[in-house]
């Protein structure tokens, strides 16, 4: 697509709902799916083939015909399912024991954005091996590396997920951090981790601020001080992110915060902790998206049995209350032994605890972040017409969630990125910009 020098604000309106335009290649390649997984209907159909043309989904269906000079990709043993959403996560962060003693304030202080951008770039490839084709990236990523980040990948320089990055995480001073006054008000430390925005004069250009430098959705602290935002403030969060089409996430810890968020129509609300019974049903009501980031007992250090156990009876009762559940990692530390995605998968195991039938797990983890995303009508489902990412395991998801820890093969942009359980990501590695030149 061609713009103007000038940013075009329509067109720029019309990138963010079509997401990136697929890379261009005339070459038909066929799949050979042993069996094909439909997340919306918990349904699995057997042989099925699956076409794809110009990094689209063409056709899908039993016996089809395979156009002559295909590229077929025999995937008749393993099966085949839309690719993997994880709704919350830091791709340009990762706090570790040492030095830092998983204290992120200091990781900030420690590491820069450019070394934070490479970093998120890494972290893309480990998540899109495990099979996750789109992250929601919420903020704390520096100074926007993890607007670079989709840039990079949109552009065709790297491979990586689908992002929907958030840009600064906009609070009230200090943001989460409790920085002295010193650092805060001498030093101004809390920027850009954080930005500072406290009147509605501040919320509107915070809001701007975040859009010009290429945020897809607006994340706000709704709570990490004990005053945070009133209703009224989360509300002008919201119109003002509508202008530009998006929509606005609340990291919520209490129960007074989540009232707040939910009474103002927030889209989604990050983590569990604020997410009672009574909560959930107003979720349930209103349609408010849950990425309760569920951490689980297995990543020692970052949760406590007390909390663990809060943390799957309150997914089963949102569950129970049909709340839209989304999976959520905030998976943004380092965990000896296991690459970023090994990491996000393990989340499976808090789902698996509170009892939500595979079906629902495998729904949580596709369709319902294709909606939170707002990529459902571009990429995530296996249809004709949409950008063609799916992925393929061993054994069925549908029988035995634990199947999707196994990924054996990932295509992203209609382009193989993982092939028997090997990553071959030579097509994804472009030297100049494969969407246009515009970074927006
Ligand atoms: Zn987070």
């Amino acid at each position: 697509m061609r713009t103007a020098p000038n940013l075009d604000w329509p067109l720029f309106l019309c990138a963010l709902v079509l997401g990136s335009a697929a890379p261009v290649g005339a070459q038909v390649t066929a799949i050979r799916a042993g069996r094909l997984v439909n997340p919306e209907t918990g349904s699995t159909a057997a042989n099925q083939v699956i076409l794809i043309e110009r990094g689209r989904f063409t056709a899908i269906g039993p016996g089809l015909a395979i156009p002559q000079g295909a590229e077929v990709i025999d995937l008749s043993d393993l099966t085949v399912l839309p690719g993997l959403v994880d709704a919350h996560n830091h791709l340009a962060l990762t706090y570790k024991q040492v030095p830092e003693n998983n204290v992120y304030y200091l990781t900030y202080v420690m590491e820069s954005t450019p070394l934070r951008a490479i970093q998120a770039a890494s972290n893309g490839i480990q998540m899109l091996t495990s099979g996750f084709t789109i992250v929601r990236d919420m903020g704390n990523n520096a100074n926007y590396a993890d607007a670079a980040l989709r840039i990079a990948i949109e552009q065709g320089w790297i491979p990586g997920p689908t992002i929907i990055n958030s840009g600064l995480i906009i609070g009230g001073m200090g943001g989460q951090f409790w920085p002295t006054p010193e650092m805060a008000v001498d030093k101004k430390i809390v920027y850009p981790e954080y930005l500072d925005a406290d009147t509605p004069d501040e919320i509107v250009k915070a809001v701007r601020q975040n859009a010009l430098f290429g945020a897809r959705v607006i994340k706000i602290c709704v709570d990490c001080k004990p005053w945070g935002y009133s209703v009224d403030e989360i509300g002008l969060f919201i119109k003002e992110a509508a202008k530009i089409g998006m929509k606005v996430e609340g990291h919520v810890q209490t129960v007074d915060g989540a009232r707040r968020a939910i009474t103002a129509g927030i889209w989604s609300i990050a983590h569990d902790r604020g997410l009672t019974d009574e909560m959930h049903k107003l979720m349930a009501q209103k349609g408010i998206w849950r990425a309760g980031t569920e951490t689980p007992s297995s990543l020692t250090g970052h949760t406590t049995p007390e909390r663990y156990a809060a943390t799957v009876a309150g997914l089963k009762n949102a569950w129970e209350n049909k709340v839209p559940l989304t999976f959520s990692t905030d998976a943004d530390y380092y965990v000896p032994g296991k690459h970023r995605g090994e990491v996000a998968i393990e989340f499976v195991e808090t789902w698996k605890a509170a009892g939500i039938p595979n079906a629902d797990i495998l729904r949580a983890m596709t369709i319902n972040g294709y909606r939170v995303s707002e990529t459902e009508k571009t990429r995530g489902p296996i249809a004709p017409g949409l950008i063609a990412d799916l992925i393929a395991v061993r054994g069925n998801p549908l029988e035995r969630i634990d199947a999707l820890r196994d990924v054996r093969f990932v295509m992203k942009d209609g382009m193989v990125f993982k092939r028997d359980g090997v990553m071959v990501p030579e097509r994804f590695f472009h030297g100049g910009p494969v969407n246009g030149w515009n970074i927006r």
